[in-house]
């Protein structure tokens, strides 16, 4: 058994026990006992002195116990207060943090390494994707931080993944690693190894320098620890619960380690899910500003639709059309043109808004065209529906006609295809507010361009259905729906302008016996010969149309009596001398008309008397013997023959 007495203690006792066993024993020889007895006495002194230094020696060794417990309850309390910190920690890992808690870390690892394992050198490795990192080292400058990693899927990893506890690092010395780890490691003396794994993955390890030389388990208290100088120390702990508590403590970085790391993953989800659902916020109001904006749109386009579709003449559909681009396209002009009807070659027709005189001016804008076959022509002839302006200019940088729009400023073309071969082109100049096209603008012209082109069409057929409503069939002139329409806009006119207007109606004389005679087809095919004869006759601004079965009236704008007179008696003698073909009998042949007059406003003021008093002059003419003109006068006198 080993001398737990310090030296001191040791040497004063002795004497002391010493200088009493001889003041007994000098008592002993002085008293006058028996030498039996005096050998008794001895003997008990002997067995006394024997029992305290037994006491002495108990008492002694029960208060080392004693201090030994508190020293380690001391431990204990110290170790459970470390796993207390450790568990406070937040274990960030990426760089940005690691700033603010790694100090802190640092700072308590170093102390469980210095106190329990006697380790003045370590490197905490943490999982961080797909590699362990170095996070804290301790009295290690490490060069380059983020080099000293190790892949997870390496075979030093799996090996570690399998070992528990504290490791030597013989055991991983023969495996791969990196060299800068095996550098450091051998630079440094990092011999031992601390897996920080949980029941799921292995979080990351501590490598650590080797500590102190084990002492004997009763070597005396006080005594201090040695520091180990170097790598080949061998490395003990100082206590089989000491130990285990340091690992302990270890242990509860690794659980920490996992819990950050899936709060890490939890963090990055809900951040991943926060920006997707901000996203798709930002996309769904984007989306329903869309919506908003479309249905706005549409409404407006079916506004403007209705528009176009209420208008029947074409002047008034392409400045409704040109109206409606203004409005809700912001465009400053508008140049169209439409195909010539003969040739298709397009013709300026149109010009809306901002003015450039000398190009598209009232007297120039119609000498614009486009000849067909040419390079812009067939341009338009094969682009779809819409294009930029510019792109033009690839084709054909030299017509006149381009470089003009491009200059005033024009930016977009767009297509009216009204059949196969027949179209026109409408161009839009630039943005009153100098904003560029956006995709809306192009698709409500879209939409406006095909609308117009249904629309123009529509006004062609309801022009082509009016132009024969008011045709008649065997002589190609206007009929009475057309006259009587006519004749109250030129008495209206007249009226207006306080100007003259003449009426002369005219009726072919016997003509019931022309047909009884040559029959009713050859009372026909004159009919047809007397219309075409009344159009030669006639002024270009006179109206003729077919009155009834074989009267025709002339409405001739600012004419008197006299004029009128004139007239009805140049086309009285024309007729009667035009030998009229007979195809059937193959004869010609002779009429004769009798014609009435009448005048606005002196003879009558309103449409319906004007007729009437023309009619009246007819009668008469035939009253009074046929092939002649009569003016309407009160009594009727003026009778020509
Ligand atoms: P009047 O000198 O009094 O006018 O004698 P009229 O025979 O011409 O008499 P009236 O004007 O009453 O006769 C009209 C005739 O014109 C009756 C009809 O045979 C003929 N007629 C009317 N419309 C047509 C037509 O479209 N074609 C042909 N072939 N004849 C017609
Ligand atoms: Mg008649
Ligand atoms: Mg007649």
């Amino acid at each position: 058994m080993a001398k737990v007495i310090p030296f001191g203690k040791k040497h004063s006792l002795f004497v002391a026990e010493s200088v009493l066993f001889l003041a007994f024993l000098g008592l002993l020889l002085w008293i006058d006992l028996s030498f039996y007895n005096k050998l008794i006495f001895l003997s008990l002194l002997l067995l006394t002195m024997g029992l305290m230094l037994g006491f002495l020696q108990i008492r002694r060794r029960y208060q080392i116990l004693i201090k030994n417990q508190r020293q380690n309850i001391q431990k204990l309390d110290e170790l459970s207060g470390l796993a207390l910190e450790f568990s406070k920690i937040s274990f960030i890992r990426n760089k940005a943090s690691a700033g603010s808690v790694g100090p802190e870390l640092a700072s308590m690892l170093a102390h469980l390494f210095e106190e329990y394992f006697q380790s003045d050198k370590f490197i905490l490795f943490v999982k961080k994707r797909k590699v362990y990192q170095a996070l804290i080292a301790h009295n290690i400058t490490l060069p380059q931080r983020n080099k000293i990693s190790i892949k997870a899927n390496s075979q030093f990893i799996s090996l570690l993944r399998s070992t528990e506890g504290l490791q030597d690092i013989d055991l991983v010395q023969s495996l791969k690693v990196p060299s800068s780890f095996r550098s450091l490691r051998k630079q440094h003396g990092l011999n031992h190894l601390i897996p920080l794994s949980t029941r799921s993955d292995l979080l990351g390890f501590v490598i650590f320098s080797g500590g102190v030389a084990h002492k004997e388990d009763d070597e005396e208290i006080g005594s201090k620890t040695e520091k180990a100088s170097s790598a080949e120390t061998l490395w003990y702990v100082k206590q089989d619960w000491e130990r285990r508590l340091a690992l302990f403590v270890l242990n509860q970085i690794a659980q920490h380690l996992e819990k950050e790391e899936l709060e890490g993953k939890l963090k990055e989800l809900e951040n991943k899910f926060n920006t997707e659902t901000k996203q798709i916020k930002v996309e769904l109001s984007a989306l329903s500003k869309d919506l908003k904006r479309k249905v706005f749109d549409l409404n407006a386009i079916s506004g403007l639709v209705k528009n176009l579709y209420s208008v029947l003449d074409e002047e008034g559909l392409f400045s409704t059309l040109a109206r409606m681009l203004q409005d809700h396209l912001g465009a400053k002009s508008i140049f169209l043109m439409l195909p010539k009807k003969e040739t298709q070659e397009l013709m300026g027709r149109y010009f809306y808004g901002a003015h450039t005189p000398d190009i598209f001016g009232e007297e120039t804008r119609y000498d614009l065209k486009i000849e067909r076959d040419t390079a812009l022509y067939n341009w338009i002839k094969n682009e779809k529906h819409i294009w930029p302006l510019y792109q033009m200019e690839r084709i054909s940088r030299e017509e006149k006609l381009l470089q003009a729009l491009l200059n005033s400023g024009f930016q977009i073309g767009a297509k009216l295809s009204f059949d196969r071969n027949s179209f026109g082109v409408i161009f839009l100049g630039e943005k009153t507010d100098g904003a560029k096209y956006r995709q809306i603008d192009l698709d409500i012209l879209t939409i406006l361009v095909h609308m117009t082109v249904i629309a123009y069409k529509n006004i062609q057929h309801f022009k082509c259905i009016e132009e024969l409503s008011y045709t008649d069939s065997i002589t190609g002139l206007y009929n009475y729906r057309y006259f009587y329409k006519r004749l109250t806009e030129e008495v209206f006119r007249a009226k207006r302008f306080g100007r003259k207007l003449a009426l002369v109606i005219f009726d072919i004389d016997d003509f019931k016996i022309y047909n009884d005679t040559y029959g009713h087809q050859a009372g026909d095919q004159l009919l047809k010969q007397l219309g075409e004869l009344l159009s030669r006759t006639v002024r270009s601004i006179d109206v003729v149309s077919r009155y009834g079965g074989e009267e025709f009236c002339v409405i001739m704008p600012e004419s008197d009596q006299e004029e009128c007179l004139k007239f009805a008696e140049r086309l009285r003698k024309n007729i009667m001398n035009f030998p009229f073909k007979d195809e059937y009998q193959k004869q010609e042949h002779n009429i004769t008309v009798s014609l009435g007059g009448a005048i606005y406003p002196y003879d009558a003021r309103s449409v319906d008397r004007l007729i009437y008093c023309a009619d009246m002059a007819l009668l008469k003419a035939k009253s009074t013997g046929k092939n002649r003109s009569v003016m309407y006068q009160e009594k009727l006198i003026s009778v020509s023959q």
